[in-house]
């Protein structure tokens, strides 16, 4: 910047449209979602501003109608993968010395893009790719995306801001440059949001990257990446390769100028990534910044002075919204005893009123899983959980693939709280449930803690501050986004930051200014006005 202490729009949280019958909102998006279903559109890939199609293709299908095609996309080569690394790093060039005040121009243009001429069809395209309600996409790829996109903007010039002290005779002047070379950013089908932001966060810092999004989420990248187009990112920042995701990983470690990663997925897939950056760490111009948001086993857990009717509402909403593929998904309750009643009736009565199918027929509020993998791996818990003796399936239960990959959202009760469904993330509409005694509520918070590997999410319920006091102490360790009275999903950017620690993640919180210093490498200029010029000091004479 080189005329103005320039300052950005205020971030402010995206409003969450309510898409209610009759409303116009509601009609643009069942409008592009047909036109959307029907197009039949082929996907090339990005690599320096080009259009690559290698004629290796793969079908993209609804997965509430998994028969049909909604277009196709183009597998990369190794040597596509060495293209995009490539005109990454010749991009480099230009974008890493681009003002900074141009870059917040094109992000914060994108953010207006989706607010207005694209929100229908980015909308449309997650309802299509994801099988997401229209609240759901609303709230993801919709408003989630603009928040990422408006907040990292202001946090940028926070960040920017942020100088040390200089004394008269010198000026010191912090420059929060780029990393050096290129950063590698995987992302998850689950949001379009994250799929958005990952690339972006480090683009908006000066970095150039090689983004790979998920297989699943294809559809719905397009319409990122057509929005990333029209802002005005320059050819080359944001590079975008498909297909096998070994391959491109393992090209991708073998560069040289590989500087960071940032993936938020399954946490075995980021801790094998995080051992091959170890073992290729000799061939490295720089040490990689690794960033990963992983997976998680989120639980509530509720103490006798709860409100039964408050702890079953985030059980149902917590559990089973989005078919229970968020990341902070709800999937172990601990009620106590005295409590289980009024929550088993409340639950069971809301999850019999869901009612189930595709994400066109808005009434709906439960759509289908991801994938024929993901479908598998669910009905296979909750067969085990039919044939174990203790396990009891109190509701649900019932699957079925024939058109898209539904699961009965699902509600098991245990008498073993290491049970294998309270401790293994299952990314789907299935929560277990284990009744304590009343007196047992120190034990169960530690029970809480000492469950499972993963410390993402989790909520506490409770109308006694002693016990949210004992809870809030004794769970430290348990998220990196703890509830009270709440359920621990729905996270919003710029008011809870969001990661996890233990094998959840790095916890760089997505969505504050934390995330931003994993994508700068600080340099320190001193510039002294008079130079002295003799070399002895006074305590010398
Ligand atoms: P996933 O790990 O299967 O895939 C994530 C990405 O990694 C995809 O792009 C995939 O193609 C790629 N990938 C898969 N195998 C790879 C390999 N061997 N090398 C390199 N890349 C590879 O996860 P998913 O099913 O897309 O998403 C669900 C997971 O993501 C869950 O575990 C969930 O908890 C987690 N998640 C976490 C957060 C968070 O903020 N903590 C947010 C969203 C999702």
């Amino acid at each position: 910047m080189g005329k103005g202490f320039y300052e950005v729009p205020v971030a402010v949280n995206e409003p969450v449209k309510d898409y209610a019958p009759g409303s116009p909102e509601r009609k643009a998006v069942l409008e592009a979602y047909k036109e959307l279903y029907n197009a039949n559109i082929d996907v090339p890939m990005y690599i320096n501003g080009q259009e690559v199609r290698t004629g290796d293709t793969a079908t993209m299908s609804p997965p509430h109608e998994h028969q049909h095609s909604l277009g196709t996309y183009h597998r990369a080569t190794q040597a596509n993968v060495q293209s995009a690394i490539d005109g990454a790093l010749e991009a480099r060039k230009a974008w890493s010395q681009m003002p900074w005040e141009q870059r917040a121009g094109i992000f914060l243009r994108a953010a207006e893009l989706i607010a207005g001429p694209y929100r229908a069809k980015i909308n449309a395209a997650t309802m299509l790719a994801q099988s997401k309600t229209i609240y759901q996409a609303e709230i993801d790829s919709a408003c989630e995306l603009i928040d990422f996109l408006r907040f990292n903007v202001q946090f940028m010039t926070e960040i920017y801001a942020e100088q040390p002290e200089s004394t008269s005779g010198a000026w010191n002047r912090l420059e929060y440059r780029p990393l050096e070379g290129f950063i590698y950013a995987i992302t998850p089908f689950n949001f379009t949001a994250i799929a958005g932001n990952l690339p972006a966060s480090a683009a908006l810092m000066g970095n150039v990257v090689l983004w790979k999004p998920s297989d699943s989420q294809i559809f719905s990248a397009k319409v990122i990446i057509d929005v990333f187009r029209e802002a005005g990112v320059p050819d080359g920042v944001i590079n975008v390769v498909y297909g096998d995701p070994v391959m491109i990983t393992n090209t991708v470690l073998e560069s040289p100028d590989f500087s960071g990663l940032h993936f938020t997925g399954s946490t075995h897939v980021f801790k094998s990534l995080w051992k091959q950056i170890g073992e290729n760490i000799f061939k490295y111009k720089t040490y990689p910044r690794i960033v990963g948001e992983t997976g998680g086993k989120d639980f509530i857990v509720a103490h006798k002075s709860a409100n039964s009717k408050q702890v079953s509402t985030a059980i149902s909403r917590g559990a089973f919204e989005f078919q229970g593929q968020k990341c902070s998904a709800a999937s172990r309750c601990y009620i106590p005893q005295s409590l289980w009643p009024a929550v088993k009736e409340e639950v069971i009565a809301d999850v019999k009123s869901f009612k189930i199918g595709s994400p066109e027929d808005m009434s709906n509020f439960i759509t289908a899983v991801i994938h024929e993998g993901s479908f598998d791996k669910l009905a296979s818990y909750i067969d085990a959980a039919k044939a174990d003796a203790d396990a009891e399936i109190i509701v649900g239960g019932n699957y079925d693939k024939s058109k898209g990959y539904f699961i009965e959202p699902t509600v098991i009760v245990t008498s073993n709280p290491k049970y294998t469904t309270m401790c293994t993330e299952l990314f789907g509409p299935v929560v277990t449930i284990f009744v304590y005694e009343d007196d047992a509520w120190e034990e169960t918070l530690h029970l809480v803690d000492e469950t499972g590997e993963y410390a993402l999410t989790g909520a506490v319920f409770s109308e006694d501050r002693y016990a949210l006091d004992q809870a809030v102490k004794i769970l430290e360790n348990a998220a990196g986004n703890f509830y009270i009275n709440d359920k621990p999903t729905g996270a919003v950017v710029g008011q809870q930051p969001f990661g996890g620690a233990r094998g959840s993640g790095t916890n760089d919180k997505a969505g504050s200014k934390l995330n931003l210093y994993r994508w700068i490498s600080p340099r320190m200029v001193k510039e002294t006005f008079v130079s002295p010029t003799d070399y002895r000091y006074p305590f010398l004479g």
